[in-house]
């Protein structure tokens, strides 16, 4: 479970320069929230984590190692995006187990030679199966693992969504407004079973979202962003007694 260390982080798009370097060290398994308004860089610093876009200048670390090029694959993270595509022709059961059984159809599994150097061990049916009900149980989605999407609400929906990403036990959950999608009642509902499921699988967790309810209920830490700079970075109690400008001051909604 790493500890993320922001080192002068920078990302430029085309001479823009839309997240401007900052230093920031996050303790394995907290709930970091990225918090801020539409287009000031969240979703640009998550994917930085994900390894989805590179980094223009500067250092993250896990655990002290740069992972500035390290591939997605190797990062061992789970990523649900805001709009979750499940599979409308498969069951809930198998849209939760795709990623293992993907797993299992490499192709190297299929040539021999290769497969003698390189074979990872195959997953059983039975074990698939096993990881299929935990990952369910979970999210209490095991009285629906026969049904398809289109009949599940949209809370259960985003459920299944979760459980597939989790099926493979990354170390680093990365979630980009997830629950924007969903009507009021449902969010709320949705924030208390994410923190729920960050408490049971004690990892570390980044979510982004632009509100400011959501980061200061679910979030152990903060950052604050705007236009690209970090406003503040702290835990929530931090923020809220002692916003460091107008601007968070306002976004909190603390007096200034
Ligand atoms: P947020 O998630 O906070 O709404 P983003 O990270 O999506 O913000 O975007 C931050 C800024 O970077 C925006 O000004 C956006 O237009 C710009 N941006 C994001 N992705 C790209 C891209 N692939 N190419 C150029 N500009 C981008
Ligand atoms: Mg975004």
């Amino acid at each position: 479970m790493p500890t993320i260390e922001f080192d002068q982080v920078t990302k430029n798009f085309a001479g823009n320069t839309v997240i401007k370097g900052f230093d920031a060290t996050v303790p394995d398994k907290e709930f970091l929230v990225l918090l801020g308004p539409s287009g000031c860089g969240k979703s640009t610093m998550l994917r930085m984590i994900a390894g989805l876009t590179d980094i223009s200048s500067g250092e993250l670390r896990f655990d002290g190692a740069v992972v500035n090029d390290m591939e997605p694959k190797k990062r061992n993270i789970a990523f649900v995006f805001q709009s979750y595509a499940l599979y409308p022709h498969m069951s809930v059961r198998a849209n939760i187990g795709f990623p293992l059984v993907m797993d299992n159809f490499k192709w190297w599994h299929h040539i021999p030679l290769v497969g003698g150097f390189a074979r990872r061990a195959l997953m059983k049916r039975g074990d698939i199966a096993g990881k299929i009900d935990q990952a369910a149980e979970m999210l209490e989605l095991t009285d629906y693992l026969d049904r398809r999407p289109k009949a599940l609400s949209g809370g259960q929906r985003q459920r299944v969504a979760v459980a597939r990403s989790l099926i493979r036990e990354p170390a680093l959950y990365l979630l980009d407004e997830p629950l924007s999608n969903l009507d009021a009642k449902l969010r709320t509902q949705m924030r208390a079973e994410i923190s729920a499921l960050h408490d049971r699988v004690q990892k570390s967790f980044v979510y982004v979202t632009h509100d400011q309810v959501e980061a200061m209920t679910m979030g152990t830490r903060i950052i604050v962003l705007n236009d690209g700079v970090v406003q503040q970075y702290g835990t929530p109690k931090e923020i809220y007694d002692r916003p460091a400008n107008t601007f968070v001051a306002r976004f909190i909604g603390s007096p200034p």
